[in-house]
């Protein structure tokens, strides 16, 4: 009889310590939701760099990440100029809800922006970089409007060296004179000069 009771004692006791985790938990996740509200109310507000700080807030907070959160946090990114982040986080919504979820069609419109912005980023850092490639430019070849076969150095001949022997092959380039005319020297820069057209 009493061990009946100590018993059922203990499963109260223990019954308590459980309800008392779940009053936790749920209070942990009604802040959070709290402040979610509150960070996408900053954002829509047009206050985006603080949205940004909140978010990066509840990011830190949260054990898995809800997807409102993904969604507000990839559109707040894109109007803080924060274009990488924004194609990542609107990415992973679309991955996550396909074109189904609450703010599918906002976040495929504002993926887009966010890529056609983050190309231009590139496109005028490369700019900045001061890149100009000799690909985007047609050499001129000058008077004669030949230019010696860079493949073969003029020979005709391609060498490749053997263990034993070296193997000559016929320029498959220049057709056996040894130069280029300069259409097809600028075609070989570019890599779109195909071989052996005129002899195997
Ligand atoms: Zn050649």
């Amino acid at each position: 009889m009493l061990a009946f009771q100590f018993t059922g004692m203990a499963q109260t006791q223990e019954e308590k310590v459980r309800e008392f985790e779940l009053q936790r938990q749920a209070a942990e996740k009604r802040n959070f939701s709290a402040m979610l509200d509150s960070a996408i109310a900053t954002s829509q507000k047009g206050d985006y760099v603080l949205a940004d700080t909140q978010f990066r807030e509840l990011l830190r907070m949260a054990k898995s990440v809800p997807s409102d959160l993904v969604y507000h946090f990839g559109e707040n990114s894109y109007h803080i100029g924060n274009y990488k982040q924004s194609v990542d986080w609107l990415n992973k919504y679309i991955q996550l809800k396909g074109t189904t979820g609450q703010f599918s069609d906002d976040a495929v419109a504002w993926l887009k922006k966010a890529e056609s912005e983050l190309l231009k980023e590139r496109q005028i850092q490369s700019q900045q970089a001061g890149l100009v490639l000799s690909k985007d430019y047609d050499i001129d070849c000058g008077p004669t409007g030949k230019v010696t076969c860079p493949v073969c150095k003029g020979s005709t001949v391609i060498i490749k060296k053997g263990y034993i022997n070296d193997t000559y092959k016929t320029c498959p380039y220049c057709n056996k004179v040894g130069y280029l005319e300069c259409a097809d020297y600028n075609l070989l820069l570019k890599g779109q000069l195909e071989p052996s057209r005129t002899n195997p």
